[in-house]
């Protein structure tokens, strides 16, 4: 260690965590440009600023596993739902809904619309979406999935059935060019209307071609409720044929005739997990949230919508009490709010715990930031599962919930150096009072920052400190094998 180093900032005297499930130890953090310099007793070097942490916990900045976030790293570049949480990486287009490449103008049919704007900004190319994220960067880094829902609206001419030759041909190239732009894999929505009629087979031909360029298959299972070991079996056999490493996303199971299904569904991506590569990442909710869906009313207890087009005052209301009010069925009231959005009260408290102590779970949030009134999870995720999962509840330590966010992602999505805090390293940081984080958001207010967290960095620039925003800008589009060691 060079004490006689300046430092752009010192980190003095807090409980570093490391990332990689490791106790923690007191240490000083230095930091160099966009990394970490030096880790130790820095009491004799000089930096420009001296921050004392003594007390705090530094840890790696989170990784969010599972994000809706593209359009948000423009609409919103301060990225505040994921930076007041301590988040500095989001995965984007997941669920098969990617913004890129695409271009038809006006509303995109659902669940595309969850994401696309009205504005007439689109990209046609996925290239072309990492090029503008290069010129407009965001507060936090990102890294980029190409959507099947997405290349699937653009090319099959008719969505009710599986894809023809030609058009299997084109959304290939699709994912081709996105490879080649620096897309980390294909992702899936097989649950969602616009994707429902793609055969396994169609799946398999263009998950192929984004795992010969390196990349992995995630997926939002075709079923989630009574096929949910079926839905399951088929993710895992796209990724044996291929050879693709997969995502099981918001792993779950919905509709209580299903709950306690995760019991048999984690034994069997247990066993599949010792001959391919099997990752997985949940939210710390008994709700989901998706577009408004007729089916998924059904098996829930209680639906909130989130947005309606045509009745935009409904956002945040009860749908049985709506249906009630226009003395409507709730499936003739489901039909008034479209397009619209909504929460679905439709897991088991028992089921979400089991899924979250699962050995190797990620953390994702699978938020929706365009929401007019969102699930609180985009808000929440990180600390929940900090404060009351791993504090009030004690499902396991605080060192390892810390490496489901960090180490984990970052070796399950190929994020070289990030995730952990070493020299060398790039120095995305996260400063929390591990006695006060937890989420503020909840289902009547679900846009509050959390409490506890102090500051936040990305690749060495404060994004989030005192509460709020810095300003600042530093995240990267992260390509897949574009990650060099920075130099020291
Ligand atoms: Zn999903």
């Amino acid at each position: 260690m060079l004490t006689r180093e300046h430092f752009d900032v010192i980190l003095a005297g807090g409980d570093l965590i490391d990332g990689s499930g490791s106790s923690r130890f007191v240490a000083d953090v230095g930091i160099l440009g966009d990394h970490v310099a030096a880790i130790g007793d820095l009491s004799d070097a000089s930096a420009d600023e001296r921050l004392d942490v003594s007390g705090k916990v530094v840890a790696p900045g989170f990784i969010d596993a599972h994000t809706h976030d593209d359009r948000l790293l423009f609409a919103d570049p301060a990225m505040k739902p994921k930076s007041s949480q301590g988040v500095t990486t989001v995965i984007v287009g997941n669920c098969g809904v990617s913004l890129a490449p695409f271009s038809a103008p006006g509303r995109p049919k659902p669940p595309l619309d969850l994401i696309f704007g009205l504005d007439p900004v689109r990209f046609p190319t996925f290239s072309g979406f990492l090029d503008a994220v290069d010129r407009q960067p965001a507060a936090t880094n990102a890294a980029f999935l190409i959507g099947h829902q997405t290349v699937r609206v653009r090319e099959v001419v008719d969505l009710n059935r599986p894809a023809e030759y030609d058009e299997i041909l084109a959304m290939r190239s699709h994912v081709a060019e996105a490879m080649e732009a620096g897309a980390i894999g294909l992702s899936t929505g097989l649950f969602y209307p616009p994707a429902r009629a793609a055969t396994t087979d169609e799946v398999v031909a263009l998950t192929e071609v984004a795992a010969a360029a390196g990349g992995l298959y995630a997926t939002h299972l075709r079923d989630e409720g009574a096929k949910l070991l079926d839905s399951v079996k088929e993710a895992l056999e796209i990724g044996r044929r291929t050879n693709a490493p997969v995502v099981l996303s918001h792993h779950k199971a919905s509709g209580v005739a299903n709950h306690g299904k995760v019991k048999e569904s984690l034994p069997l991506i247990r066993e599949a997990r010792k001959s391919q590569k099997v990752a997985l990442d949940v939210y710390p909710y008994i709700a989901s949230s998706t577009v408004l869906l007729s089916e998924r009313v059904a098996d829930s207890s209680k639906v909130l919508i989130t947005w309606s087009e045509p009745m935009p005052e409904a956002a945040g209301r009860d749908l049985a009490e709506l249906a009630m009010e226009y003395q409507q069925s709730p499936i003739a009231m489901v039909s008034r709010l479209q397009p619209a959005g909504a929460i679905y009260f439709s897991m088991a408290e028992d089921d979400v715990r089991e899924v979250i102590s699962f050995e190797d779970v990620m953390i994702g949030s699978d938020g929706i930031p365009h929401d007019e009134k969102p699930h609180p999870r985009l808000w929440g995720t990180f600390p929940r599962i900090l404060g009351y999962y791993v504090r009030e509840v004690g499902l396991f330590s605080l060192e390892e919930a810390v490496r489901r966010m960090t180490s984990l992602p970052a070796s399950v999505f190929g994020l070289k150096d990030r995730g952990c805090i070493r020299e060398g390293a790039y120095a995305d940081i996260t400063i929390f009072n591990p006695e006060t984080i937890i989420d503020s958001a909840n289902f009547d207010s679900p846009t509050q920052p959390a409490e506890g967290i102090l500051a936040v960095m990305t690749n060495g620039t404060f994004i989030w400190r005192n509460g709020k925003p810095t300003g600042a800008r530093p995240g990267r589009a992260l390509r897949l094998r574009d990650q060099v060691m920075p130099k020291n």
